[in-house]
């Protein structure tokens, strides 16, 4: 904890990952574990963590990045900080992010502009961004990410870290501030493939607290680890995932990769996912729509800010609402609104529904010729800050990683080196069937 809290000191000026720092509860926590002396039963035992900030964490700020929330002070944890707690891990920080998860960079934060540890002119992505700042800077040994349409997966790849978005349902996510409901899921974000199999083992499983867990045995991650090499493993390379719009630097290293599997023993063979070019469209519809529904309890009544001025209860909800939300949280309110509202609904979001069960399907018919399937996390390597203006743009480089959301597969990032242009780290994405993490866990790690 010492170590991780001065290296904080050191690097936080440039990086600025971290909304909270916990140092003298996480001291005090650290002083009574070693008093206590070691214990075996504890997988975590005095490991430092930290948090994205819309995890909930018993009489700790939590903020979502929003302005909205800035002065919340849950009195429970998430059921995934309860467990890490439980084994023995000792929170250190909250992380910076995208105001209630929405983006890519981190640019969308109410506080301030997380920066890339590679490179500090350059975004560390979103909207984990904070997460995986901390990570990569060595403030901490592991932090908790959100994923709902890549939000661990793409700031992992940005910053040369491990991340992995499990199964839907394979982690509560009871505790955790919504942001589309059918989408999220919590994640680790770690520096190794073997520290993510830890920190999922310890949160995987059923929560009666959050009806969308499954009630399915957790598998022994770690055991699964140590493979020597990937004789017997088929790895399906969609082509709509490896041709126009990759950058160079990008495809080179990824192809470099690819070829180390085949070296281990992979086979390789070609897959089809059909729908990729719908899925941006699908993926925003859905999200937004639930985003404009799970917003609507922030009303300056039962939480967060509040304006006093107004004299009418509509006028108080308006203005606390306009006050409390940035413009890319408002952005998505009106539009998921307007895909919800009567007349449209058919047209959008039903629509979207039928389009999400058919990219399931094209997965399904993926998954009957591959184990895993490989491909790009995103068509470039961390951008600069500022870079992305249009809103548009910014939604376009979530192509790779919302499918996997839209079907709820699990999905991971694995540094596989560095751009030849850029030197900024590039992410090899794997994703497989439903509840195969721990296959997935053992083919990265062999790669790593
Ligand atoms: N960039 C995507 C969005 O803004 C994904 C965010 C996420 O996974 N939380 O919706």
């Amino acid at each position: 904890v010492t170590a991780c809290l001065d290296r904080i000191k050191a690097t936080e000026p440039q990086v600025k990952a971290l909304i909270t720092v916990l140092g003298e509860e996480a001291l005090k926590q650290a002083e009574a574990m070693d008093e206590a002396g070691p214990r075996a039963d504890k997988p975590l035992w005095g490991v430092p963590l930290v948090l994205k900030d819309l995890l909930a964490a018993k009489g700790t700020r939590t903020t979502c990045a929003s302005k909205i929330l800035d002065d919340f002070v849950p009195f429970y944890d998430a059921t995934a900080v309860s467990k890490l707690r439980d084994a023995g891990a000792i929170i250190i920080g909250k992380a910076n992010m995208d105001e209630f998860a929405m983006g890519s960079s981190t640019e969308n934060s109410a506080y301030f502009q997380t920066r890339n540890p590679w490179d500090t002119d350059r975004v560390p992505g979103g909207s984990s961004g904070g997460s995986a700042a901390t990570v990569a800077a060595g403030q901490c040994f592991a932090a908790l990410g959100t994923d709902t349409g890549g939000s661990i997966r793409t700031p992992a790849s940005f910053c040369g870290i491990v991340g992995l978005k499990p199964t839907y349902g394979r982690i509560s996510r009871f505790g955790l501030i919504a942001y589309g409901s059918s989408l999220d899921q919590i994640g680790p974000m770690t520096r190794s493939v073997e520290d993510a199999a830890r920190v999922l083992q310890v949160m995987a499983g059923h929560d009666p607290k959050d009806s969308t867990s499954v009630e399915i045995e957790v598998p022994d991650y770690l055991a699964a680890l140590g493979r020597e090499n990937l004789e017997g493993v088929t790895i399906g390379l969609p082509k709509e995932y490896w041709g126009e719009g990759l950058d160079e630097e990008v495809e080179v290293s990824l192809k470099a990769a690819v070829a180390k599997m085949e070296a281990l023993g992979a086979k390789t063979v070609p897959v089809s996912l059909g729908l990729t070019d719908y899925a941006i469209a699908t993926y925003y519809i859905i999200a937004m729509a639930e985003a404009s529904s799970n917003l609507s309890r922030f009303d300056g009544v039962r939480f967060g800010h509040r304006n006093t001025e107004a004299e009418e209860l509509i006028d108080m909800y308006t203005s606390s609402r306009t006050e409390g939300f940035g413009d890319e949280v408002q952005r998505r309110i009106i539009m998921g609104t307007y895909v919800l509202s009567s007349g449209y609904y058919d047209a959008y979001y039903n629509k979207a529904a039928k389009v999400r069960r058919l990219l399931r399907e094209d997965f399904e018919k993926a998954f009957e010729q591959c184990d895993l399937i490989a491909g790009p996390v995103l068509p470039t390597t961390a951008f600069k800050v500022g870079d992305k203006v249009d809103p548009l743009q910014m939604y376009l480089i979530d192509i790779f990683t919302i499918s996997a959301n839209l079907a709820g597969l699990p999905g991971m990032s694995l540094p596989v080196g560095l751009g030849k242009t850029s030197a900024m780290p590039v992410g090899l994405q794997l994703m497989g069937p439903a509840f195969s993490e721990a296959e997935m866990l053992s083919v990265a790690e062999c790669l790593e």
